[in-house]
């Protein structure tokens, strides 16, 4: 069973449809990317599946539930969008406790322990007293990470990540990420309009354009076969 299915959706602005009969499916522990150009659709179909935005017309489901109807808060996904905003008085430790201490019932030693690992595993434990202002960009964009992953949601949303980072920080971050998410197992779907971002972190990859799915497949499939002319250009260099 996929762990999440966007079955028939549509999603319209007044005249503008933004998403147009969008079907697919991510299988648990997948890495899925959804790639296209800006103003294809891709932070819509994000907001969508988060219960940010309600569809048009269409479903959304969560393993064999239908979360279409849930508010965001009810569905167990978290997500991080590119301009990850902290909170800045507080701490990188509480910054990345704060979510947890108001969604779970873990008592003070166990969100510590928690807090600990997570910042282990990302790499900034040495940062754990520090203000969000006291960081670099990339520093920042893991505390980000941390807190979203850190509850342990059934699946990650992440909205263009590291558009913010320069060259050098994404591309190692990219790597980060992947290992991350690899470690943790825990279903993603990353969206961005960077075809090489894609082709390097997607298990699979679902390309956009102008509110409709193009093909989904792995990125050598896409490369190698594209489903047409917008694919085989969009992917394959230029
Ligand atoms: P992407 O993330 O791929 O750049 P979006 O999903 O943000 O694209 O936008 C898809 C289309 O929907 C664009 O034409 C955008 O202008 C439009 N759009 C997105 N959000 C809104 C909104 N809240 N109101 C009106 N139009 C919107
Ligand atoms: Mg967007």
């Amino acid at each position: 069973m996929a762990k999440v299915k966007v079955d028939q959706l549509d999603k319209s602005y007044g005249d503008l449809k933004a998403v147009e009969g969008l079907s697919f499916s991510i299988n648990d522990g997948e890495f899925l990317v959804i790639v296209g150009p800006s103003g294809c659709g891709k932070s819509t179909t994000l907001d969508v599946i988060a219960g940010l935005e309600s569809p048009t017309s269409g479903k959304i489901w969560l393993g064999d539930e239908d979360i279409t109807e849930l508010a965001p808060q009810d569905r167990d996904i978290a997500m991080v969008f590119q301009n990850y905003a902290l909170y800045p008085h507080m701490s990188v430790q509480e910054n990345m406790s704060f979510g947890l201490k108001m969604s779970s019932d873990y008592d003070k030693e166990t969100i510590q322990e928690k807090v600990q690992e997570m910042a282990s595993l990302l790499g900034i434990s040495e940062l754990l007293d520090d203000k969000p202002k006291e960081l670099s960009g990339g520093q920042q964009q893991r505390v980000a990470l941390g807190r979203a992953v850190i509850r342990e949601p059934e699946v990650f949303l992440l909205d263009e990540p590291l558009s913010n980072l320069d060259a050098k920080l994404r591309t190692e971050m990219r790597t980060e990420l992947q290992q991350i998410q690899n470690n943790l197992g825990i279903t993603t779907v990353y969206v961005t309009h960077d075809q090489i971002e894609a082709m390097t972190m997607g298990d699979r990859i679902a390309v956009l354009n102008e509110g409709q799915l193009q093909q989904i497949d792995a990125p050598l499939e896409l490369y190698y076969n594209p489903a047409n002319r917008f694919v085989a250009s969009f992917i394959g260099s230029p």
